[in-house]
């Protein structure tokens, strides 16, 4: 019966999709839609709340990395204590362009800390426990976020979904650490 196998086809469709849907749109956004994704832009705002900085920059767009919005986030992400620029890690990038889509956000990502060179990194740890003294802001693979208007525990929620790295979340100072090292939260 024809008929039925097409029937059969397409109720298995429909639960695979409410499946990747249940699994935070992850499967929906990734692999599964690369027609619908060749022309599309990926474009983040931040302002660094230390220097005053804003930008809003588009750093890939048809399956490729855009060197010149890269270099431009490397930049405002900086170490503002020391002006030592690293290449953040574009996979960073894509996280937070993901958390913004999560919580539809599009406003500007407010930057408490991007990159620390050793040295700064060294100096916080020695000042506050809950600053690693290995940590991935060390290798452009962290950020330390807020998103004005969203609650505090909405974003930390939303980024442990997206399952793409470390969560930290630090209420007493207003932000929360993400980061591209292994899946885990603290
Ligand atoms: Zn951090």
């Amino acid at each position: 019966m024809p008929v039925r196998r097409i029937e059969h086809a397409s109720s298995d469709r429909r639960r695979l999709l409410s499946l990747a849907l249940a699994a935070g749109c992850g499967l929906v956004f990734g692999a599964a839609r690369p027609a619908a994704a060749a022309g599309v832009m990926r474009r983040l705002r931040f302002d660094n709340i230390h220097t005053g900085e804003q930008l809003s920059a588009a750093y890939w767009q048809n399956g490729h990395y855009l060197p010149e919005g890269l270099r431009e986030i490397d930049h405002l992400l900086r170490d503002f204590r020391t002006g030592d620029v690293l290449a953040i890690d574009p996979r960073l990038l894509d996280l937070l362009y993901r958390l913004r889509r999560q919580l539809m956000y599009h406003g500007p990502i407010h930057v408490i800390s991007g990159y620390r060179c050793p040295a700064t990194n060294a100096m916080l740890a020695a000042r506050s426990k809950r600053v690693s003294k290995t940590s991935y802001h060390m290798r452009g693979m962290a950020i330390d976020i807020r998103m004005p208007g969203r609650p505090l525990p909405e974003l930390r929620d939303a980024a442990i979904v997206l399952g793409m790295g470390g969560v930290g979340y630090y209420p007493e100072s207003d932000f929360v650490h993400v980061d591209t090292g292994p899946v885990r939260f603290w």
